[in-house]
């Protein structure tokens, strides 16, 4: 039995194989403004906005229905006074639900 310890085949070459291509974003420079800065047409600055992680700028029609029914102020208030983004994150689906119920509701004018 010839002793096979010639285990050096394992390519070895992970040294810079980890997503070199992918762009870092530059914080606070190149992210799109979410729903509710834009609106506003406010800055929408990472660590400050609250709103970007809940309603991205690709979620406008639910912003839109939110704002409508409860005002903008008031959600960013309600939001700010969680910590926790899960914690924010049940509050905007409760939001999202009322104004969706309110606007079922009054919708045959
Ligand atoms: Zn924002």
């Amino acid at each position: 039995m010839p002793n096979n310890s010639d285990d050096d085949n394992n390519n070895n070459n992970n040294s810079t194989s980890n997503s070199g291509e992918e762009e870092l974003h530059e914080v606070g420079s190149n992210r799109p403004a979410c729903a509710s800065c834009k609106h506003q047409r406010k800055k929408c600055i990472v660590g400050d906005c609250v709103m970007w992680r809940h309603f991205p700028a690709s979620k406008m029609d639910e912003f839109l229905g939110v704002h409508k029914v409860f005002g903008i102020s008031n959600v960013t208030k309600k939001i700010k006074s969680f910590d926790d983004v899960a914690q924010q994150h049940e509050s905007i689906k409760s939001f999202l639900w009322e104004a969706m119920l309110w606007q079922v509701l009054h919708s045959d004018s």
